[in-house]
């Protein structure tokens, strides 16, 4: 008799999500999962609301209706940590959230000193590590405004590392970029993929999504249209709204 596969750990749960500005409701009733160590990427038109339901993961937004569990936190009790909350989740956006009045090295220990209270030389030693990872260990004692965009981005997801999270969501973190420098951002996504890292990532470098990603959401207007491999999403895809937005962009 052969051993069942382990049941995966579900590490974003979001349910019947709802939320609205004023009287627009812009997500209306999503369903999402992300399991331990999977990618999900997330595609779809400007204005879905793809960046809301990111926002909403983090509790960066509030929303109305739903249920929203991520690494173990509930987002849904008013007595959820919301430090602790981002303590776990890294979050990397479109624009490079860097502070620009400190060197490199300090955007990446303020952080882990302040809130894991970690000595300043571990926290140093931590930081010479992540910065070997997204190959930017030469750029430690450099102020961000010095840097290409892309190694800007590289500099924003080193940090977000620094905090050890447990799971790691990207808003269009490549959509800022001038393109010869879009490569290196998705190289280390990548690497951080292939290590095991739980990941959601709203893109539209349709490349990573079908090289990367476990599973593509499409979203349109407010709700999850279709989801799946990213062979199916791609190359048969059932809705005739998914078909219509890949037909633009592929
Ligand atoms: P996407 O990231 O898919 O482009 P967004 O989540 O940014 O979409 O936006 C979804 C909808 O919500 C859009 O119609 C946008 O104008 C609206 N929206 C987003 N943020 C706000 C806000 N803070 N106040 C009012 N409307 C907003
Ligand atoms: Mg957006």
């Amino acid at each position: 008799m052969s051993t069942p596969p382990p049941t995966p750990t579900v590490m974003i749960n979001v349910e019947d999500l709802h939320k609205k500005f004023g009287d627009l409701e812009v997500l209306k009733g999503i369903d999402a999962k992300v399991n331990e160590r999977e990618v999900v990427c997330l595609i779809g038109p400007s204005g879905s609301g793809k960046s809301t339901l990111l926002r909403c993961m983090n509790r960066l937004e509030d929303f109305h209706r739903g249920q929203v569990t991520i690494c173990g936190h509930d987002l849904t009790g008013s007595r959820t940590s919301l430090h602790a909350v981002r303590r776990d989740v890294g979050m990397v956006f479109q624009s490079f959230n860097v502070f620009p009045h400190m060197k490199v090295i300090d955007n990446l220990t303020l952080a882990p000193m302040k809130v894991l209270k970690i000595s300043r030389t571990e926290a140093k030693q931590r930081a010479m590590a992540l910065l070997e990872k997204v190959g930017l260990v030469d750029k430690a004692h450099v102020y961000p405004g010095k840097l290409s965009g892309g190694q800007q981005q590289r500099v924003a997801i080193a940090r977000a590392l620094a905090m050890e999270p447990k799971a790691m969501l990207f808003d269009e973190p490549t959509s800022a970029l001038d393109p010869e420098t879009v490569g290196e951002v998705l190289g280390v996504m990548q690497n951080l993929a292939e290590e095991g890292m739980t990941m959601m990532v709203v893109t539209h470098e349709m490349g990573f999504a079908r090289e990367v990603a476990d599973r593509v959401l499409f979203m349109d207007n407010g709700v999850v249209v279709e989801q799946g491999p990213p062979k199916q999403i791609f190359e048969q895809p059932q809705h005739e709204r998914t078909q219509a937005f890949l037909s633009k962009i592929l």
